[in-house]
């Protein structure tokens, strides 16, 4: 099959093996050029196979030479459909780690039911006994609840107020004025519900109860704070909601496993182009100027720099730099006062005609369809290559 990038609104609905496999290697040749990290050794990676989930992945096998098992759900291929990106990229890590002599298995399924939860336990205790270290990365638009059946949609909306900003189209290019109505209670409860901290919690509940977690064992989830002029959208909106519950969770988990000396922590992590992020109103936006000024200050980062930073220099450091509130902030370049002052100054020019020259929009269509294997150096697209491809570790 001839791949080619196929467009419906913020989504891509192909992929390219080659191209998932080229950004992968990239991944892993930037750890690989990094000094080694004196981490931990079993790791569970709980939404593995995308954006900070797979960079999670990547920096655990080859920065500290881990054993990994990667949950995660993503499509394999069928009929004239390519299979999703996130196939394509778990396909390649395991072939890479199975290189390095790495153990690795993948669990493709809903991370929020009780049977993948029971799968990945009963592996664990058969391959590994204990986990060192647990990543939740998980970005979902909906979660049946394992309990109770009940079906929840996360909606990303502001709270109390409507919400009127700049937004922008990243394929065309168009610098438009959105106005986003506010939630109902009821869509905060069920964006808090399948972005919260409930299932992170059950994780690890389950996981102890099980008896697999290792004595000092810590589990990390991701937060974004960002600057105030995305905050009605994210920070103090329905997503917002769904971090403080989160933050919370991290507190209560890490009551849990007092006895295990074990701890629960929330990294704050910078704005970077997934396919999350890339749904969410503004956002694009910001991250396209966010991203002109960082590399011209020579600060940017992609998520493998976070992950890398996030175990090298804040988990597995001699000492953890924590802020005030007890979280990890790896969002603190782009936090920086004279890189939001940038910001600000060039919200208020940006529009259509000018978007090319004085944002990264280029940057971030690049990043965009760079995340479904198109675009990287390297690869024929024009030429014919199998849509099919197996994960060798997949149980
Ligand atoms: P992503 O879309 O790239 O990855 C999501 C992962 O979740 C994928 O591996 C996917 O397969 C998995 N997944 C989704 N539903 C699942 C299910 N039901 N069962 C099993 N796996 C499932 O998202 P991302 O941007 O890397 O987000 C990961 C976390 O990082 C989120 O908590 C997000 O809020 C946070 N974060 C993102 C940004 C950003 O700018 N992208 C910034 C800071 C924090």
């Amino acid at each position: 099959m001839i791949i080619k990038p196929k467009t419906r609104g913020f989504i891509c609905t192909t992929a390219h093996p080659e191209g998932c496999r080229q950004n992968v290697k990239e991944q892993i040749n930037y750890i690989k050029s990094k000094d080694p990290i004196k981490g931990p050794k079993k790791v569970l990676v709980i939404g593995s196979s995308t954006g900070y989930g797979l960079a999670s992945r990547i920096t655990a096998a080859f920065g500290c030479g881990a054993d990994t098992i990667g949950v995660f759900f993503e499509k394999p291929a069928e009929d004239k459909r390519t299979a999703t990106a996130g196939w394509y990229n778990m396909a390649a890590f395991e072939e890479e780690a199975k290189k390095a002599g790495l153990y690795s298995k993948s669990i493709n399924g809903d991370a929020f039911s009780d049977s993948i939860k029971e799968k990945t336990i009963e592996l664990i205790k058969k391959d590994w006994g204990k986990v060192d270290l647990i990543i939740y990365s998980l970005a979902a638009p909906r979660r049946t609840h394992p309990k109770t059946g009940e079906v929840f949609n996360s909606v990303i909306k502001p709270i109390g107020n409507p919400y009127t900003n700049k937004t922008v189209n990243f394929h065309t290019g168009e610098v438009s004025e959105i106005t986003v109505e506010p939630a109902t209670e009821d869509e905060i409860r069920q964006t808090v519900a399948v972005m919260g901290g409930e299932e992170w919690e059950m994780w690890i509940e389950a996981l102890k109860t099980a008896g697999v977690l290792a004595d000092g064992a810590i589990t990390v989830a991701f937060s974004y704070i960002g600057p105030e002029l995305t905050h009605a959208v994210y920070k103090n909106g329905t997503i917002g909601k769904a971090k403080e519950h989160l933050e919370a969770s991290a507190k209560n988990i890490t009551n849990l496993l007092k006895d295990i000396d074990g701890k629960a922590y929330i990294s704050v992590n910078k704005a970077l182009v997934t396919q999350s992020s890339s749904a969410i109103p503004v956002v694009p936006l910001y991250i396209s100027l966010l991203f002109k000024i960082m590399k011209e200050k020579g600060i940017h980062e992609g998520c493998i720099e976070q992950l890398y930073r996030l175990f090298a220099e804040r988990l597995y450091a001699d000492t953890l730099l924590l802020d005030n509130e007890g979280r990890i902030r790896l969002d603190d370049l782009e936090m920086r006062e004279d890189v939001q002052n940038e910001v600000a100054k060039l919200w208020s020019k940006v529009n259509t005609e000018n978007i090319e020259e004085i944002t990264d929009i280029k940057g971030y269509r690049e990043d965009f369809f760079k995340l479904f294997g198109f675009g990287l150096s390297g690869i024929n697209y024009d030429e014919e290559c199998s849509e099919k491809v197996d994960i060798p570790g997949l149980v």
